[in-house]
């Protein structure tokens, strides 16, 4: 009897575990706010959900304080990637070590919509993000980077460094159909209605550009194809830089969704393992999820 007892719950055991051991370990996600001159609170569990709804991901939400920053520690290196919905002051000398070198070590970075306007004066973040805006950014931090007749040019005309006009849905236009994080994505798609991010700048170094937007000047922009979907290596580590997502409503678009959750996997892992859904904008229909 008790060996009989022993066998069926080494049976049972097995049976439990195995599905388990064949499920893909979850790529823990950290996402940090707390500060943005845009409605944080809203829309980091709006990025959660999206990670979620992949099950690809666990993800925690560092919360830095509202103003003084002392003590702000997230333990970046339990982490495969850092997500940033922060635009704020800067951090302890200590964190921002850390920081570095969990990206530094191969970490995985995602800068979302005005975490590219924070820490103008932080030479390694605007290594990571590659080009940024507002902070006081000018032509000494860096070229504008834009696509004209065919490729991407880096420009050093003196100027502003961030800008953008009245919100529109917009189109989004794939440079590098074959990266992973685009790759199956339309050529051209519809992103809904969404500030659209024009003039930044900085070093640009190590950087790809996935897809660009006409900043029509009708609208405020500057009249050129900007970058909205990067990626940047810096030293071991890949960041994914989106300049979508101004606010809620911006990130139900579901290219929004499917490309930072591809962005974050690619940034973690190397490589992107979602299809792209049936629901996906096209070039003349935004697709927003309900
Ligand atoms: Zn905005």
């Amino acid at each position: 009897m008790q060996r009989l007892r022993w066998l069926l719950s080494a049976t049972l055991l097995a049976a439990i575990m195995a599905p388990l051991a064949n499920a893909q370990e979850p790529i823990k996600a950290l996402i940090i706010d707390g500060q943005n001159n845009h409605a944080w609170a809203k829309t980091t569990p709006v990025l959660k959900q999206i990670l979620e709804e992949t099950k690809l991901f666990t993800v925690d939400v560092a919360t830095a304080p509202a103003k003084d920053t002392t003590g702000f520690a997230p333990k970046f290196s339990d982490y495969k990637v850092v997500i940033s919905n922060y635009n704020g002051a800067d951090w302890p000398e200590a964190t921002k070590n850390a920081f570095v070198e969990f990206v530094a070590k191969g970490g995985g970075f995602v800068s979302v919509h005005a975490a590219d306007n924070s820490f103008p004066k932080w030479p390694e973040y605007n290594a990571m993000i590659g080009v940024g805006g507002w902070g006081g950014r000018t032509e000494k931090d860096g070229p504008y980077v834009r696509f004209k007749e065919g490729k991407i040019v880096k420009d050093e005309s003196p100027g502003r460094g961030g800008s953008h006009g009245a919100q529109h849905p917009y189109l989004i236009e794939t440079r590098e159909k074959d990266h992973p994080i685009v790759k199956g994505l339309p050529e051209k798609w519809l992103h809904a209605q969404d500030e659209l991010y024009d003039r930044l700048r900085g070093p640009a170094k190590n950087l790809v550009v996935l897809a660009t937007a006409f900043a029509d000047p009708k609208k405020g922009g500057s009249g050129e194809n900007e970058p909205q979907l990067m990626v940047i290596d810096y030293e071991k580590g890949k960041v994914f830089h989106t300049t979508l997502g101004h606010s809620d409503a911006a990130m139900k678009c579901v290219g929004f969704r499917v490309t930072f959750a591809r962005g974050c996997e690619f940034v973690a892992t190397g490589k992107v393992t979602q299809k792209v859904p049936e629901d996906f904008p096209t070039a003349d229909k935004v697709s927003v999820k309900p």
